[in-house]
């Protein structure tokens, strides 16, 4: 069994490559030699994900003669963007957060950035002839059995205030069964806002695109110091140094790790939550027949917990629930998986699709999503600095919009304002976490405390094994 959880070292822990599915799939990949001089640039980025990429991209299509360096701790794709469900989509979980707190105009403006995000990632692959597997799918949203289609009528009269209800169609059970055939799904809705792409292909695509551009990409180079002084940014690395007149911190769910840079506006910007997947052996023709599936696109359900996946282009599926997610208790985020996911998943993922019994799931992996205090997205100018710009905060819903997130941050580095700079969100003060001793305690009791108002009502409708989470399981 390949299982990203079980196959590495001797604590059980994830070895690198394999820290997730992707990479496997990858293949053989070694990353690039470290920085080992003293360099001088315009502009440093730390992290290479799709922030960091993204913001080098733009910077040299702003301006090709800025020098642009990123530097990695592992690998391109390492973090968060290698690890994701690869979902383009214009969703965002705290939308409704953002509806309260500041009303319908900030909610449209916001999915309307959203939106823009989700047709610039088709645009910049499409552009560029991107490795990325990118294939608009769309999204089936079945509830889960009669008891759950309330939630997904409010997710519609939702939809019209976000000023996207043309983009959703209801269905009937029967046009749902159509699509994917399951005995726990009812009436649904067909969301044709989707894409799918390979995560870690498209994020080693993107640093090839960098590096094209002009740009250095040095992985194996985390930074351990960051100074800034009147003059520069400075950064270390093990084996090197640079200097540069700007800096972007594009470290997402790291970013409290990060060295040097003093008071908690960096350290308490955020806070990382794992969030986990899981991935199954190939589907015999058989199996395939017997769920369907044949437009072969994503699933998010409306039901006690959200059930969500999609398959492959190599016929697995990719089928998760969000009853896990991981509240690491320090700052120490090195547990990237869940002993008890997999055999959960297992054991509830026939009642969706009896066809699937003799599944077995191959790969469970984790990674940090970036949550900040008021939950929302946060991007510009660290504090009062000059010279450092920051991004945090996507939760799980980074892929497209860290992708625009890249784009205002070089517009903001290079003093060369679109419209997207005056957004809302851009150098919206941050509100920053109390200490860890109190967050963490805070941050489990409300996440408990909705997981268990999510079960007590599936068990009253008779669903409580979709809420039921296996103890003391290893692998599949
Ligand atoms: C399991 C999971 C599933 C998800 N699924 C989806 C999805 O389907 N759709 C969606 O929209 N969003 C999803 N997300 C969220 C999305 O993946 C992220 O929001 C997005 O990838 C964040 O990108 P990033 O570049 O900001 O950060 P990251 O990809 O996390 O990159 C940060 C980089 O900084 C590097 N770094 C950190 N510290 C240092 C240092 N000191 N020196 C040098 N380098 C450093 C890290 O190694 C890392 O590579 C998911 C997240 C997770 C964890």
């Amino acid at each position: 069994m390949t299982n990203s959880a079980t196959e590495g070292s001797a604590s059980g822990r994830p070895a690198f490559p394999h820290r997730s599915f992707w990479s496997d799939d990858y293949g053989t990949y070694s990353p690039g030699a470290p920085l080992s001089q003293s360099l001088t640039v315009d502009v440093a980025i730390i992290g290479a994900g799709f922030t960091g990429l993204s913001a080098a991209i733009n910077l040299k299509e702003l301006d090709a003669s800025t020098s642009v360096v990123v530097l990695e701790q592992e690998a391109i794709g390492f973090g968060a963007s290698g690890r994701n469900s690869g979902w383009v989509w214009p969703n965002l979980t705290t939308y409704r957060d953002i509806y309260a707190k500041q009303g319908l105009d900030v909610l449209r403006e916001t999915y309307q950035y959203a939106q823009q995000a989700y047709g610039y990632v088709r645009d910049l692959t499409n552009s560029h002839s991107l490795d990325s597997e990118y294939r608009e799918t769309g999204l089936l949203r079945p509830a889960v059995t009669g008891e759950y289609e309330p939630d997904m009528y409010e997710y519609m009269e939702f939809c019209e205030k976000l000023g996207r209800s043309q983009k959703v169609t209801e269905l009937s059970e029967n046009a749902v069964q159509k699509v994917v055939r399951s005995p726990l799904f009812s009436k649904g809705l067909w969301d044709e806002e989707l894409a799918l792409i390979h995560p870690v292909r498209h994020a080693r695509s993107l640093a090839d695109l960098a590096r094209r551009l002009g740009s250095a990409v040095y992985e194996q180079s985390p930074v351990i110091d960051i100074r800034e002084e009147e003059n520069a940014v400075y950064l270390s690395t093990p084996s090197g140094s640079v200097k540069a007149d700007r800096l972007i911190v594009a470290t997402n769910g790291y970013t409290h790790l990060l060295p040097g840079v003093p008071g908690k506006a960096l350290k308490c910007s955020q806070r990382p939550v794992i969030a986990y997947n899981t991935i199954s052996r190939p589907l015999t023709n058989d199996e395939w027949d017997s769920v369907g599936w044949t437009k072969r696109n994503a699933v998010y359900s409306f039901g006690p917990a959200s059930h969500f996946g999609n398959p492959t282009s190599d016929g697995r599926i990719h089928w998760c629930s969000d009853r896990f997610l991981g509240i690491p208790d320090g700052d120490d985020i090195s547990r990237e998986y869940h002993p008890n996911y997999n055999p959960t998943l297992k054991k509830q993922t026939p009642h969706f699709f009896p066809g699937l019994k003799d599944l077995t799931l191959t790969h469970h992996w984790g990674g940090p999503a970036s949550v900040t205090y008021d939950h929302i997205f946060h991007l510009g100018a660290l504090g009062n600095s000059k010279r450092i710009f920051t991004s945090v905060g996507c939760n799980g819903n980074g892929v497209s919009l860290t992708h625009l997130n890249g784009k205002i941050l070089a517009e903001l580095v290079a003093g060369r304002k679109s419209g997207l700079c005056d957004l809302w969100f851009v150098n919206h003060k941050v509100k920053t976490f109390p200490p860890t001793m109190i967050t963490v305690p805070a941050m489990k009791f409300i996440i408990g405390r909705e997981l268990k108002t999510a079960r007590k009502r599936a068990v009253k409708a008779g669903l409580g094994f979709l809420t039921e989470e296996i103890s003391g399981g290893e692998g599949a």
